[in-house]
């Protein structure tokens, strides 16, 4: 089994912001995952870093926009290690291989009769390298995303016979139900095709910054198709080998909505029209709206990332975003709401088991976990509990996952409560009770901590090595599956008032 998660190539021209950071926790959640599955995975990520904008802004600083992306993509590939993202590959649309393999693939294109010449003229948002269609500028001529006044172009282009692909399009929204995710979007991209697709520009004629078309020197590839090649590029160069045959098809394409049509109405077309297989699934997630009025004492009112995981580390952000909006919908998100999630979740609910549990093991125990059988109570409520989250996580479903999860940190933090080991350990005669208690605790512990691990692989890995039990393959995180003999005292994993 192979699993292939991708995210969208950032744009250069932009600093990473929490949006960036959001992505690419998500794909590194689904990495995780399928790596603790024993699958063979492969997570991408990189810059988008061609087209008109960054052009422009390295022409009003007056350096040479390679300068400027290699100056702008160094800050992406050092957000990655601070999200404490996995990535095996790194991707920018400068590196040769990738420009080699984009030329390779759309002068397939054209010898399968797909590209041919033409004039366009439309109105155009520099801001998205995009035409716009009729329907789709707002009042006063301006784009209904960055809210500038669109130019006028006309040029000499060569098109890709998108039109083409009506009927193909179609017939594979209809057959896979499951391309686009969550439904709403699959329902937006469909209407979209049933709407009519015209052909759009392939190259762009008085740009130099991009790739150069093989068949006519005076023109660059359109920065879209040259950006969504990466996807497939990245395979052929990341490593010595080939690593197509390995990981083609990506398994998921992991994109925000304003992306939408791009990645699921072109890039099929596109990868159709090259003879290429398309990919399984492209999930769209919503917004992260930040509600400024909302403040916290110590994060002022805008949940900037850095700051965040400076402050509180990085498992704290990729729980926050994951488990605060349900993925794959728009939600709110403030420095306020994070402050609440991280003392009432992670200090009071996981970090709180975590250091009772080993507290009491080593006060009532000397810290060797007592021989004897599990709860069949909390074995009960546990049962399944690994493969519903993996049914979760392979529909990209991360924060239904996540809240499977955390129902039995909560479910354990009742049993603590309903059996008191504290007053068990009064009373002699109860002796194999408390032993019983104290087995089942860190058993549970330490399950739920395996199935923590894609969302805080930092604070799960110190507190399974706390536990003396590693071990982190789905198959392990079974109830009742665990070799714990001796747990080790631990710092608190979420200190409060930091
Ligand atoms: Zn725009």
């Amino acid at each position: 089994m192979s699993f292939y998660v991708t995210t969208p190539i950032y744009y250069v021209n932009a600093a990473p912001h929490l949006g960036h950071a959001y992505t690419t926790i998500a794909a590194d959640v689904m990495a995780r995952h399928h790596r603790q599955r024993g699958e063979d995975v492969f997570f991408l990520t990189g810059t988008d870093e061609h087209g008109e904008p960054v052009a422009d802004a390295a022409h009003a600083l007056g350096i040479d926009p390679q300068e400027l992306a290699d100056e702008n993509a160094e800050r992406f590939k050092a957000l990655a290690p601070l999200l404490a993202a996995t990535n095996d590959f790194f991707i920018r649309t400068t590196d040769p291989q990738h420009m080699l393999r984009v030329q390779e693939v759309l002068t397939r294109v054209r010898e399968n009769g797909f590209v041919y010449e033409g004039t366009y003229e439309g109105w155009y948002c520099p801001r998205c390298a995009d035409f716009k269609a009729e329907n789709e500028i707002d009042e006063g001529r301006r784009c209904p995303i960055h809210h500038i006044e669109l130019t006028r172009e006309r040029e000499e282009n060569y098109f890709f016979r998108l039109s083409s692909f009506q009927e193909p399009l179609e017939r594979l929204y209809a057959e896979r139900e499951d391309f686009v995710a969550p439904r709403t979007r699959y329902n937006e991209a469909l209407s979209f095709i049933r709407s009519g697709l015209r052909d759009v520009p392939l190259t762009r004629h008085k740009l130099t910054w991009g790739v150069p078309v093989p068949w006519d020197s005076e023109h660059v590839f359109y920065v879209w198709f040259d950006a969504l090649l990466n996807y497939y590029s990245a395979l052929t160069y990341a490593r010595d080998e080939d690593l197509r045959g390995r990981f083609w098809p990506a398994s998921y394409h992991l994109i925000a909505k304003d992306i939408l049509r791009f990645h699921a109405v072109y890039w099929p077309a596109l990868l159709m029209a090259a003879e290429i297989e398309l990919p399984e699934h492209v999930f769209v997630h919503g917004y992260l709206l930040m509600e400024g009025e909302k403040m916290s004492k110590s994060l002022g009112n805008v949940l900037d990332p850095f700051a965040v995981i400076e402050r509180f580390g990085a498992d704290a952000l990729r729980f926050y975003l994951l488990r605060e909006v349900p993925f794959g919908q728009d939600g709110s998100v403030s420095t306020s709401s994070f402050e609440m999630r991280y003392e009432s979740e992670l200090a009071n609910e996981l970090g709180n088991l975590a250091s009772r549990t080993i507290a009491m093991l080593g006060r009532y125990r000397a810290g060797a976990l007592p021989a004897g059988e599990l709860d069949p109570v909390l074995a009960g409520d546990f049962a399944g509990l690994p493969e519903r989250v993996a049914a979760h996580l392979d529909r990209a479903e991360l924060t239904l996952a996540l809240d499977e999860i955390w129902q039995r940190v909560r479910r354990l933090n009742r049993y603590v409560e309903e059996q008191s080991p504290w007053q068990l350990a009064k009373d002699p005669a109860r002796r194999e009770d408390l032993d019983r208690v104290l087995r089942t605790l860190a058993e549970g512990l330490r399950a739920v901590t395996v199935l923590l691990w894609p969302y805080l692989p930092e604070s799960a890995e110190r507190l399974l090595a706390a536990l003396g039990a590693s071990e982190l393959s789905l198959a392990g995180a079974r109830f009742g599956a665990g070799r714990i003999a001796e747990v080790s005292p631990i710092e608190p994993l979420f200190p409060k008032g930091s």
